[in-house]
């Protein structure tokens, strides 16, 4: 039976309103079976996360101070949730567990972990399905890393006996039984994961964007959305830094083959961006498919006559690198050129050491660092069938009267990147995105 497995945000559920969307989303197609749900998000501006709460008592919790207006306000929250949606449901119980929780030897993963719990408990309730507790199929092991095989081994059987179901994000538990939360933003790695065992054929992760935008709305006005994007261009913009999803919620799906759709719970009707392994049949990739960037760049630049020919220089030079145990994040390199590009909140403290030990065991003619480097990628499929792209990303950074310190083309062909002085970093994405906007 084809399933959609469907993660809603904490924005999507943050109050009736937002959940009674939710809820018509799940019900206009009977394949959407499987229901992930973070804890009430921010629907306004100045909302609060219920997340951002639970970890506020725990912290007075463990500091001795009072816990109960922060607490009340909890309550109040999903009171309110509870009476917009006219539903049979108490929480009272749980908030009582809670409140001897927090005054026991509070877990910290435990509260934080109530907003999804009671959210899925809500959810459930709406849609008459059983709500299947992620404590009880998500595994982490002793160490606190997630268990795929322990998790897939309690998870397929459930999702195989129940037809349907709600499944909190977030969360999941050590052997001993103990809850224990992924990182921040972490149910769409429980939506990811869900949609693994279930074996769907989508995975729709719902929030308060139309998926994901060629260049950042920040930088520039009203940026197009991208329709299709490759779980590898993904990659190349998340590390860039332009993020929708979290990161680690990708691999679960990409390794299964399984599609994500990111849609937007306040404008259903439009497509939103899907990932996926490949490109499908017949879609012609745009000439681009995002632009993105990072700051705060260092680029260390060593020259010597003949490098080409000193086998195992590059080698000696990323060793140094190593010993200082920098990772670097690009290295273009011409025939006598090497440039070591790092992160320059990285590079500051050893500095100094570094550059004498590059300088005493690599003999170099010319050696010295730059930093208030900003790096931009541009990135997409599109570039290998169409000719003249890196031609257009350099003619329209000068157009833009900006010069390049550095480029660097990766090998697949996949992105041109460029690093530019932190000055120009805006007005380069700009004229980028202008550039290319034709073709999008
Ligand atoms: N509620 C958690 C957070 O705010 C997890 C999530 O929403 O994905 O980080």
């Amino acid at each position: 039976m084809s399933t959609i497995v469907v993660k809603f945000g904490g924005s999507s559920l943050a109050n009736a309103t937002q959940i009674l969307k939710s809820i018509a989303i799940i019900k206009a197609d009977k394949h959407r079976r499987y229901v992930v749900v973070s804890a009430p998000g921010k629907a306004h501006a100045e909302d609060t996360k219920v997340t951002d709460l639970l970890y506020r008592c725990y912290n007075r919790a463990v500091q001795g101070g009072e816990v109960e207006s922060v607490l009340s306000v909890i309550e109040k929250r999903f009171a309110e949730i509870i009476s917009g949606l006219n539903i049979d449901l108490d929480l009272s119980e749980d908030f009582k567990i809670l409140r001897d929780h927090l005054a026991s030897d509070p877990s910290e993963d435990f509260v934080a972990s109530r907003g999804e719990y009671l959210n899925a408990k809500v959810l459930s309730a709406c849609l008459g399905c059983p709500m299947l507790d992620a404590a009880d199929y998500i595994c982490f092991d002793e160490n606190g890393k997630y268990d795929q095989e322990a998790t897939e081994k309690k998870l397929i059987p459930a999702i195989k006996s129940n037809k349907n179901g709600v499944f909190p994000g977030f969360y999941g538990a050590t052997p001993d039984g103990k809850v224990h939360t992924f990182s921040r933003g972490g149910s769409d790695i429980t939506g990811a994961i869900v949609a693994k065992a279930a074996g769907a054929y989508v995975y729709e992760n719902w929030t308060d964007v139309s998926g994901m935008l060629v260049a950042d709305p920040r930088i520039v006005e009203n940026p197009k959305p991208i329709e299709n994007i490759t779980y590898r261009e993904l990659r190349e913009l998340s590390y860039m830094g332009a993020a929708v999803l979290h990161e680690d919620a990708v691999f679960p799906v990409r390794q299964a083959g399984i599609p994500i759709n990111i849609r937007n719970t306040n404008a259903p009707d439009d497509d939103g961006t899907m990932i996926l392994h490949h490109l499908p049949d017949g879609y012609k990739p745009k000439s681009i498919t995002g632009i993105a960037g990072n700051h705060q760049f260092s680029v260390v630049r060593i020259e010597k006559a003949m490098m080409n020919n000193e086998i195992g220089f590059g080698a000696k030079v990323l060793q140094i690198f190593s010993d200082f145990n920098l990772s670097f994040e690009h290295m273009p390199s011409g025939i006598d050129t090497l440039s070591v590009v790092v992160a320059t909140d990285k590079l500051t403290p050893v500095k100094t050491a570094l550059m004498e030990r590059l300088q005493k065991e690599t003999m170099p003619d010319v050696i010295y660092a730059e930093d208030d480097m900003a790096i931009i990628a541009v990135v997409g499929h599109g570039m290998v069938s169409t000719k003249g792209t890196a031609a257009r990303v350099l003619s329209a950074i000068a157009k833009a009267d900006i010069n390049i310190r550095m480029i660097d083309q990766g090998s697949g062909e996949l992105n041109i990147i460029v690093g530019v002085h932190e000055k120009d970093y805006t007005k380069a994405i700009v004229s980028l995105y202008k550039e290319f906007e034709k073709d999008l």
